[in-house]
C-alpha cells in the first residue's frame, strides 16, 4: 500500500514539474542493488518498483541471465569477480528497456546440479527478489579461494570500481575497497608478509603501510592515524600494522585497502573473508 501510495506522489509531484522544468513525466523503474551473499548462497536484487524478471541457465559459458524488463540501468557493463566456481557478477543492459544481470560460472561447474533443484526466482515485494542456489552450488561458492583476513573491523564503505570520487567530484577508478571504522581501530595484516613501505603519500593516500607477500603481491593500508611498523620488518597474518585515521584526501576516519598483482591494482573483494559480493551500482 506503501508503495503504491509513493508512487502516486512521485507521479504527480513529476507532472506538476514538467510545466517548470522539463522533468521526465514518468520515473524510470532503476535497478536498485545487485549482490551475491555467501553464507546464504543466494543471490538478491532489488528495482525501485515492481518488475517480472526473466531468468534462463545458458551453457556455454555457464551462466545465469536475469532480464529485467521495463528497468532501467544507465551505467556501463559492470563486472566483478567473485571466485573460482562463481566467477563473477554482471550488470548492463540488453536494450533501452531492459536491464540484464549475469551470474557467470566457471566452464568446469556442472549445470546438471540444476536438473535435479532447478533454481527459483522468489519474490519478497514485487521489487525484491532472491535466487536460491542448490547445494551442489553452494559448496562451490564457500571453495572459492581466499587467502586474506578483513583488515580491520567494519562494513564497506565504497567497493573496488568506477565511482564519483567523494572528494574531487571526479569519475575515477576506485583501485581499493573502504572500510568504514573507528579512529583508532586497529589495521590488520591481510596476510603475512615484509613491510615494503611505509611513510607519507603525497597523492591523497596520507600515512600509509605497504606489505609484500610470499606470492609477490603486495597490500597497501591509506589514511592511518599510526603507523606502528617500519620498514623491512616481518609481519604475521593478523599482526597490527597501523591504526585508523583519515589522513591524506579523506572524508572521514576509514580504511582505504588495495591488493596489487603483477603491479596492477585488482578488486580486493575476492580474496577476503566477506560473505557479501556488492554490485557498485549506486553512484550511477
Ligand atoms: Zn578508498
Amino acid at each position: 500500500m506503501l508503495n503504491f501510495d509513493q508512487k502516486k506522489l512521485i507521479g504527480s509531484a513529476a507532472i506538476f514539474l514538467a510545466g517548470i522544468v522539463s522533468v521526465p513525466a514518468v520515473q524510470a523503474n532503476r535497478l536498485e542493488s545487485f549482490m551475491l551473499d555467501k553464507s546464504r548462497n543466494r543471490i538478491e536484487f532489488s528495482t525501485q518498483d515492481q518488475v517480472e524478471p526473466r531468468g534462463q541457465i545458458i551453457e556455454n559459458p555457464p551462466r545465469l541471465v536475469i532480464d529485467l524488463p521495463g528497468a532501467t540501468y544507465s551505467g556501463p557493463t559492470v563486472r566483478r569477480n567473485v571466485g573460482s566456481m562463481v566467477q563473477s557478477l554482471r550488470v548492463g543492459r540488453l536494450d533501452s528497456l531492459t536491464t540484464r544481470l549475469v551470474v557467470e560460472f566457471s566452464p568446469d561447474f556442472n549445470l546438471n546440479a540444476l536438473d535435479e533443484q532447478p533454481l527459483k526466482m522468489v519474490a519478497k515485494s514485487p521489487s525484491r527478489w532472491s535466487i536460491q542456489f542448490p547445494s551442489a552450488i553452494a559448496t562451490a561458492i564457500q571453495n572459492t579461494a581466499m587467502s586474506f583476513i578483513m583488515p580491520t573491523v567494519g562494513g564497506i564503505s565504497s567497493p573496488f570500481g568506477w565511482r564519483i570520487n567523494p572528494v574531487t567530484g571526479r569519475r575515477q577508478l576506485h583501485k581499493g575497497i573502504d572500510f568504514a571504522a573507528p579512529m583508532g581501530a586497529p589495521i590488520l595484516a591481510a596476510s603475512e608478509g615484509i613491510v615494503n613501505d611505509v611513510g607519507w603519500d603525497d597523492g591523497g593516500y596520507g600515512n600509509f603501510v605497504e606489505l609484500r607477500h610470499t606470492d609477490g603481491s603486495l597490500t597497501m593500508y591509506a589514511h592511518a592515524s599510526r603507523v606502528i611498523v617500519s620498514k623491512g620488518q616481518q609481519v604475521s597474518q593478523g599482526q597490527i600494522i597501523a591504526e585508523v585515521g583519515s589522513t591524506g584526501r579523506s572524508t572521514g576516519p576509514h580504511l582505504h585497502f588495495e591488493v596489487v598483482i603483477n603491479k596492477q591494482a585488482v578488486d580486493p573483494s575476492p580474496f577476503l573473508h566477506s560473505d557479501l559480493v556488492i554490485m557498485n551500482i549506486a553512484s550511477r
